[in-house]
């Protein structure tokens, strides 16, 4: 430690426990037995490497059962997930990096039972082998009306290898209005391109004629394509043909059209008083001969790329190779199959999809819920913070829109004291409530950190970790 501080005497470091003597303290016996010499070995070296600095820095030493037990902590943290459950209090009901849609308990038990030996591609009755599609193309049929589908890993993985398979090399026409980049770096014409299509861009940004699209057609062309444009709106002297007349011109040109409809719910969902999102079978009625959307969407199922439309073409993306580098899982499946199976009571859906369930949660239920939290963190933390309950709007999330349709209420929590420092109390406010055994991601906004309570069902979990927060 050259350099270290000058007065002080140079640290004794014969007072660290060797490790191998660390090993054989009582307090790790449990985790060696758990966990294996190896990680307990890393860990402890790791704490006696770091208690070497902290012995430089003139800090006391800790007794050896403070030292076993720091090790107990590194070695349970590293052999914990990774993937932690959370709290999503953020206000975004369809959060992409919590996770998307919730599963239902439902497709949680598909998912377990199907970790085992499973008929994935076996046809039981036959003892022949089978397709992995079978699992869900039947419900995927009965819910939006295709004539067939196939699906793949993510709405992305859909786009990429519809393009594939019908335009590659030749042209895609697609209106400039509906070049979106919708996050995570999906930019349909960088897709378009890595799916070796040719973008022909037609129209402007906010006017396209169904004559851009006849005249766009020639030889060249592969597909005419609609992209759902659901995160921005373009409002005034706005123009885009129907989708018959879209479906019409492909028609006429001999190729086919695709819809990407994004989210794409598969009922509607005005009847609960959302905003209407359209539905594949509304799109296939309208001419799509396929129609691309997300499983973990609005869906509110497992991440996958659903793809329903004419059996010819759908025989076609099962045909490409890039089909078997897109595939699912059983896994995905599984849980894909039990959350379609669940639309078909709809009488249901809002009890057992958890998605809808939260984005038509009463107002007054949320509210509820927020003034007992409410109290709940105030009696925690003391005189440290204000906290008071918040009207304000969740969001669908995903790209949904619009943004002030869902009535919520949020816990405000705001640091007392000086205004100097206030920020930096609200940063470790946020990182306490981050800190606790089931992290509760929040939002901060206007000096408070929000927890808005439309997500927050298992109320009793929240509150009685609440005790690992420091008054
Ligand atoms: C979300 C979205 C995608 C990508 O779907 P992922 O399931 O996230 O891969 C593609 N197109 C549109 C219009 C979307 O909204």
């Amino acid at each position: 430690m050259k350099g270290a501080n000058a007065v002080s005497a140079r640290p004794d470091y014969s007072r660290l426990p060797a490790i191998d003597a660390l090993l054989r303290h009582p307090g790790l016996r449990n985790v060696l037995e758990d966990f294996g010499d190896p990680v307990v070995t890393d860990m402890a070296r790791n704490v006696i490497s770091r208690l070497r600095s902290e012995l430089s820095e003139g800090k006391a030493l800790p007794t050896h059962d403070q030292i076993a037990d720091r090790v107990v902590r590194q070695v349970t943290r590293l052999m914990s997930s990774n993937l932690r459950p959370v709290f999503n209090l953020t206000g975004t009901v369809i959060h992409t990096n919590l996770g998307r849609a919730p599963l239902a308990p439902e497709a949680v038990e598909a998912m377990r039972r199907a970790a085992g030996a499973a008929a994935l591609e076996f046809d039981v009755s036959s003892g022949k082998r089978g397709d992995r599609d079978s699992i869900v193309e039947d419900w995927l049929i009965r819910l939006t009306g295709a004539e067939a589908a196939t699906v793949v890993n993510n709405n992305a993985a859909a786009v990429m290898l519809v393009l594939n398979t019908l335009s590659e090399g030749r042209e895609c026409i697609v209106s400039r209005g509906e070049l979106i980049e919708i996050g995570g770096a999906f930019r349909m014409p960088d897709i378009m391109s890595r799916a070796g299509a040719i973008l022909r861009e037609v129209g402007t940004t906010n006017r396209t004629h169904l004559r851009d699209y006849e005249n766009a057609a020639s030889p060249e062309t592969g597909m005419m394509m609609k992209v759902h444009t659901s995160n921005f709106v373009v409002q005034g002297f706005t123009k885009m043909p129907t989708e018959p007349e879209i479906a019409g011109a492909a028609k006429t040109a001999g190729i086919p059209f695709v819809n990407d409809l994004g989210s794409g719910m598969l009922i509607d969902l005005a009847a609960y008083g959302l905003p209407h999102e359209p539905t594949p079978a509304e799109a296939i009625r309208d001419g799509a001969d396929i129609v691309t959307f997300s499983g973990d969407k609005l869906l509110g199922g497992p991440q996958a790329g659903l793809i329903v439309g004419r059996a010819d073409l759908i025989q076609k993306l099962k045909k490409n190779p890039l089909k078997r580098a897109l595939r699912l899982d059983k896994m995905t499946l599984a849980a894909l199959e039990a959350t379609l199976q669940i639309y078909a009571n709809p009488a249901k859906l809002t009890e057992r999809l958890p998605t809808l369930r939260l984005l038509t949660r009463p107002a007054t239920d949320i509210a509820a819920i927020a003034s007992r939290i409410a109290g709940a963190i105030a009696k925690q933390l003391g005189d440290t913070v204000t906290v008071d309950c918040l009207a304000c709007h969740s969001q669908i999330g995903s790209g949904s829109l619009p943004v002030d349709l869902l009535e919520s209420t949020a816990v405000r929590i705001t640091p007392n004291g000086p205004r100097r420092g206030s920020g930096s109390r609200l940063e470790a406010l946020a990182t306490a409530f981050r800190s606790l055994p089931k992290p509760v991601i929040g939002r901060i906004a206007d000096g408070a950190l929000l927890l808005d309570c439309r997500c927050l069902e298992d109320e009793s979990e929240f509150t009685e970790q609440l005790s690992y927060l420091a008054p």
